[in-house]
């Protein structure tokens, strides 16, 4: 699980907090959507779990070790971010080996990790082409696999499908909960989408003004608003 406790980040002293006394707590194994317009602060709290920023105050905890002051590279995290730059001047295969290059596993069993990333993507036939030669959803497929390959204990995702279009993103919607079947890792996604949110997850924590406005099941979410923000930005209405 992660468990987020009074995590508060400002970019400007004394001005209004990106992230105000945040604490929420996402299960284990399960898909939990943060939820919130533009400027809610979803990518904020998302990069302070990451420990891409420090947080003011507050605490991080993932799967029970406490993670406030780790560098990101001890987390045991893997990233998707709306464009996530793959390395241009390597092929696919080298773009998901690079994660694991540092860890000084033997070659082969690096490959052989490679080759498990690419069926687990379904890109098997991809593996020498180059970011420049791939469509948006296979390069984000990629981005996945190379975030995978190091066997994180979470997986943290930005809008992975923010940038495609809405066809392409729907058909990834799906891919990537069938993915989740597969590998059963605990994520954490952000999106301002309040249909993706409802259809993928089965934990959302909306957020307004970087705070939490309520957390829970999507169904409960939907049929029981706590507040007017919550009723009109996850209602069926908006
Ligand atoms: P979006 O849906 O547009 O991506 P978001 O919910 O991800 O929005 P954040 O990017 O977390 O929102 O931003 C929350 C607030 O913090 C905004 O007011 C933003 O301007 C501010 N902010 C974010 N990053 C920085 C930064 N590096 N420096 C200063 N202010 C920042
Ligand atoms: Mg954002």
């Amino acid at each position: 699980s992660v468990v987020v406790e009074h995590l508060t980040k400002r970019f400007t002293a004394g001005g209004t907090p990106a992230v105000s006394d945040v604490s929420f707590h996402a299960p284990s194994a399960a898909i939990t959507t943060l939820l919130g317009p533009s400027g809610a602060g979803k990518s904020t709290l998302l990069r302070l779990i990451a420990g891409l920023e420090l947080p003011d105050s507050g605490s991080v905890r993932i799967e029970g070790v406490d993670c406030t002051h780790l560098p990101v590279q001890k987390r045991g995290i893997g990233v998707v971010f709306q464009s996530y730059a793959l390395f241009k001047h390597m092929t696919v295969r080298q773009n998901i080996a690079f994660g694991l290059e540092t860890r000084k596993l033997p070659r082969g069993e690096v490959e052989a990790r490679v080759d498990e990333m690419l069926k687990l993507v379904q890109l098997e036939e991809l593996g020498k082409r180059y970011p420049g030669q791939l469509s948006g959803g296979q390069r984000q497929r990629v981005a996945f696999a190379r975030a995978l390959a190091i066997q994180p204990k979470l997986l943290l995702l930005d809008e992975p499908f923010g940038a495609l279009d809405s066809r392409v993103r729907v058909e990834l919607r799906e891919w990537l909960q069938s993915l989740h079947e597969q590998t059963g890792v605990t994520t954490l996604l952000v999106t301002h989408d309040q249909e993706e949110a409802l259809e993928i997850s089965q934990h959302v924590v909306v957020l307004s003004d970087g705070r939490v406005a309520q957390a829970g099941p999507p169904e409960e979410i939907y049929d029981r608003p706590a507040t007017p923000f919550v009723a009109s930005f996850v209602g069926g209405t908006s």
